[in-house]
């Protein structure tokens, strides 16, 4: 039974050349290029913690590889291998050909090649961990943000989190907000591009203040967000500021990337961005000597969410 479903997914696994070995023996042998750094991250999704259990398997499998290869992204570097373990509560062929439709689709789009992984039975759970690559010294990472510095997100944040909100509510889930939710974007192209030009980068999967603090802790400094400044996307903007900050601000599972850069280099963010053809960023605040991260209402007063932030426990 196991070794049937690792046969449907040895048969549809994609190569690339320099996989060695894949799929098929106790382990897999890749061939890292000269001169490059090699970068590892992993993610974990359970049912009915990071996806709602009535999620179609080919978003689960979409899902899956996207918010590891956010993580990449966030590095600045190039997706390359991974490797799949899959906890399936049945045998599950339909299961598992539907994962791969979702999971595949994605891979192919980033010419990701699936070289190995573990299947068991247990509750359903995926964890996938992702390789790639960096050029030595250009990893983007969580600190190195300095004071004066522009914070910077791509794309429109929130959208995710206004359509978990609907599902919870039981209330109609605008189309394009559920795809935000079950089939998130990773920003590789833009994490590429800002390697060597942000001083500091995040994807955003917990919130964006959250995840913004995680760059002012490690780099030892503050930030203040200008909440009028929060690109929405066409669908979000038909909310009210006092709905739609809160899911802009602290919903999860945006996966777009928040970084800073010195304001020196704002035509160099924009360009590099223009020129991979993927998304813009907005600027949005800027960091500064205090601690933690703060929000400001457009009248200048603070703004206190009521929930910080997606917390896992
Ligand atoms: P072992 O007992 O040596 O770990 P397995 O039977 O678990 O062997 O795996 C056999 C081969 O199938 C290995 O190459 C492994 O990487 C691959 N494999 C197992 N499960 C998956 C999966 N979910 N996705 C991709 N490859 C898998
Ligand atoms: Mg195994």
């Amino acid at each position: 039974m196991e070794f049937d479903l690792i046969a449907r997914i040895r048969d549809r696994a994609p190569g690339r050349a320099d996989v060695v070995l894949g799929i098929g023996d106790d382990a897999a042998l890749l061939q890292v290029p000269p001169g490059m750094q090699l970068v590892v991250a992993m993610d974990t999704l359970n049912a009915g913690v990071h996806f709602p259990v009535a999620t179609a398997p080919a978003d689960i499998g979409w899902k899956a590889l996207a918010v590891n290869l956010s993580d990449l992204a966030a590095m600045g570097a190039q997706p390359a291998w991974c490797t799949l373990s899959l906890s399936l509560p049945e045998a599950g062929a339909a299961f598992v050909d539907g994962f791969l439709d979702g999971f595949l689709e994605l891979a192919a789009r980033h010419d990701v090649s699936l070289v190995g992984g573990d299947t068991t039975r247990g509750p359903l759970s995926v964890c996938v961990t992702m390789h790639g690559l960096v050029e030595p010294g250009r990893a983007l990472r969580r600190a190195g943000a300095g004071v004066g510095d522009d914070v910077w997100v791509t794309g429109t944040p929130g959208d995710a989190a206004a359509a978990l909100a609907a599902l919870q509510a039981g209330a109609a889930v605008d189309r394009s907000l559920r795809a935000r939710l079950d089939r998130p974007t990773p920003r590789v192209a833009a994490g590429r591009a800002l390697a060597g030009v942000a001083s500091a980068c995040i994807d955003v999967s917990d919130g964006l203040l959250a995840d913004l603090g995680h760059i002012c802790a490690a780099s030892g400094v503050g930030a203040c967000i200008e909440l009028d400044r929060l690109p929405a996307s066409p669908a979000l903007s038909r909310f009210k500021p006092d709905l739609r900050w809160p899911w802009q601000a602290t919903g999860g599972d945006d996966y777009e990337l928040c970084f800073t850069a010195p304001a020196a280099q704002r035509e160099t963010v924009v360009d590099a961005l223009a020129a991979t053809g993927e998304i813009a960023a907005t600027r949005i605040g800027r960091i500064d000597a205090s601690t933690g991260v703060r929000a400001q209402c457009p009248d200048g007063t603070a703004w206190t969410p009521a929930m910080p932030g997606y917390r896992h426990f």
